[in-house]
């Protein structure tokens, strides 16, 4: 019975495994990842019901699994596999020193066991993670040690889960037949809910962030930047006479110039610069450890962009046109990510663009930090 419970659990963790390796590159990307992964469904029935090595041998063949998929370096992922060793130790030692057979039959004294031996790894686990992520972060803050609240809840639903699963393999050890669909169900439900969240945060003409994103973004670069003591800079973007492409090819056409800013943007920021369009003709940088030089250049390079392309759309008529020759008015603020307040970048860098509309667009205005809102910003 018990190789029969090793070959399922096994079996079912690579079923598992395979159905939900979308969820968890989703949210792998995501941020400093989860602080629990799905395994642990199959590691605690493993603790519960198999022999202790067959147990440690089972969950050490679930993580070698979900390595490729994991892509960690492997030194973090073999810490991590030691914090869940410790864990899932925990938990054995729960059911092992109770003194409680649970292999066959499960009444309320056995289910109150597992929940404290679910307890246990919760626990252990988190200390063990958060643990290492406090040692090897330079400057850790509290939600990266202890996790988001949402990170301990899925953590506490995944346990709740492996208890379940537990308690039913205990049954029959083909029970997983039941689980592993349940659970890929559960899975497809998370990974609508990941992208939902994505699709909230972007803006479908042009694929960069919404207001909404782009504000989330900036406000994690803002919390970087006051810790590092780096230089922050803003740009806005307005295009010049946008209504113009509208009147004159139909809006089909202006979505399409639209879009091709979108990949001008893409194509001139670098990896940590955030890009948003907050709908409209505007669109907005965050340039993380950038000065306001630095930012006009950028800037620049974006002005020449703009100018740069030749847009195949269609007129209103449906015949095919090329669209060239548009210009952008560009307004730059830029201070110490320290200090600075991001409304206040904005208001500046806007107030720069209105400047560069009124000294004849098509042109790169730096706000004079001194004197933000005044109209004698330098021309560049
Ligand atoms: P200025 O140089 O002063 O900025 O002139 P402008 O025409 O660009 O400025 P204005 O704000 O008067 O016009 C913006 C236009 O952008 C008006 C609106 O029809 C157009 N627009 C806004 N959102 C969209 C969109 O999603 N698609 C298209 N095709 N046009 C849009
Ligand atoms: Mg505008
Ligand atoms: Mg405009």
């Amino acid at each position: 019975m018990d190789w029969r419970r090793l070959a399922v659990l096994i079996a079912a963790g690579a079923a598992h495994l395979w159905i939900s390796r979308r969820t968890e590159e989703t949210r792998r990307d995501g941020g400093t990842g989860p602080h629990m992964d799905t395994s642990v469904v199959w590691i605690l029935p493993a603790m519960v019901l198999l022999p202790a090595w067959m147990a440690v041998v089972s969950m050490l063949l679930l993580r070698v699994q979900l390595y490729p998929v994991a892509r960690r370096p492997l030194y973090r992922y073999t810490f991590g596999t030691a914090g869940i060793l410790l864990a899932a130790l925990a938990s054995l030692f729960v059911i092992r020193f109770s003194g409680i057979h649970v292999t066959e039959t499960f009444g309320a004294r056995e289910s109150l066991l597992l929940a404290l031996a679910g307890a246990a790894y919760f626990v252990v686990n988190a200390i063990a993670i958060g643990g290492v992520i406090a040692l090897s972060t330079p400057q850790p803050t509290w939600t990266a040690v202890v996790g988001s609240s949402r990170d301990n809840a899925m953590a506490a639903l995944t346990v709740s889960l492996g208890a379940l699963a537990a308690l039913a393999i205990a049954h029959s050890w083909l029970a997983p037949l039941f689980l592993v669909p349940l659970l890929g169900a559960v899975d497809w439900g998370l990974l609508q809910i990941e992208n939902l969240k994505g699709d909230a945060r972007t803006d479908h003409k042009t694929q960069l962030l919404n207001s909404r994103g782009w504000h989330e973004q900036t406000g994690r670069e803002m919390a970087r930047a006051r810790r590092q003591q780096g230089l922050i800079a803003v740009a806005v973007i307005d295009l010049d006479h946008f209504k113009q492409v509208n009147d004159t090819w139909g809006h089909p056409a202006g979505d399409a110039v639209l879009r091709a800013v979108g990949t001008v943007l893409r194509e001139t920021t670098r990896q940590g610069d955030v890009v948003g369009r907050f709908g409209g003709e505007e669109f907005v940088l965050l340039l993380p450890d950038t000065d306001a030089d630095q930012a006009a250049r950028v800037a620049e390079r974006v002005r020449m962009g703009v100018a740069e392309m030749h847009v195949a759309a269609t007129d209103k008529r449906g015949q095919p046109v090329l669209i060239s020759h548009r210009t952008a008015s560009i307004g730059i603020a830029s201070g110490p990510g320290a200090t600075s307040d991001l409304d206040d970048l904005l208001r500046s860098a806007d107030a720069a663009v209105y400047e560069a509309k009124h000294g004849g667009r098509n042109q790169v205005r730096v706000a004079d930090p001194a004197q933000a809102h005044s109209p004698a910003a330098p021309e560049l």
